[in-house]
């Protein structure tokens, strides 16, 4: 379960064996609290608020070292999927945003989650009947606007599984520069 509280996502896991309510902030900067079954959602919110300077701190310094390595690696393909989820779940969300309205059906943590794979031959696949997209680590070499279409592209799939005319019609009205941003993909991978 993914609640918010003073801007901070977070995920909630109920434990058997603990007294307290624990913050976990992981490397990609997601957040997650583990807590008594008994503690109710107010507690626990309440908690994450009062510890919110601290997680925005947190979260600061791991954007910082994966900015480190970033600036380390000129080789993409090294990179690991923190790294490329912390750039490619904002992006996901932005993809979100346009299509969310057209889609019924829902999805555990609020959208289709984002899968990195090591793929040579596609740049992103989805299956409509899962719960997430997944998506080339190669994409990392290419720019924000291509990586978003992407994704809005497999996202689109839970509308069309094909790609007839009806799927490319919802790319062109729900971003209408589609074509262009798709273009550093050409010849590509
Ligand atoms: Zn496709």
């Amino acid at each position: 379960m993914i609640s918010e509280v003073k801007g901070i996502k977070y995920e909630i896991r109920k434990k058997r064996n603990v007294k307290n309510i624990n913050i976990h902030v992981k490397p990609d900067g997601s957040v997650w609290a583990s807590a008594p079954l008994g503690a109710s959602a107010k507690e626990i919110d309440t908690f994450i608020a009062e510890k919110a300077e601290w997680i925005r701190q947190a979260q600061a310094k791991c954007k910082l070292q994966r900015e480190e390595r970033l600036s380390r690696n000129d080789d993409m393909f090294a990179l690991s999927t923190t790294d490329c989820l912390f750039r490619f779940n904002p992006l996901a969300d932005r993809a979100w945003a346009l299509i969310r309205h057209r889609l019924k059906r829902r999805f555990p943590g609020g959208r289709p989650q984002i899968k990195v794979v090591d793929e040579k031959s596609r740049w992103g696949t989805c299956n409509p009947r899962q719960d997430y997209i997944s998506l080339s680590h190669r994409l990392m070499r290419m720019p924000d606007k291509t990586v978003e279409m992407v994704i809005l592209h497999e996202f689109c799939h839970y509308l069309e599984s094909n790609h007839q005319a009806g799927f490319h019609g919802i790319m062109r009205e729900l971003m209408p520069d589609y074509k262009e941003r798709e273009k550093p993909l050409k010849g590509k991978r």
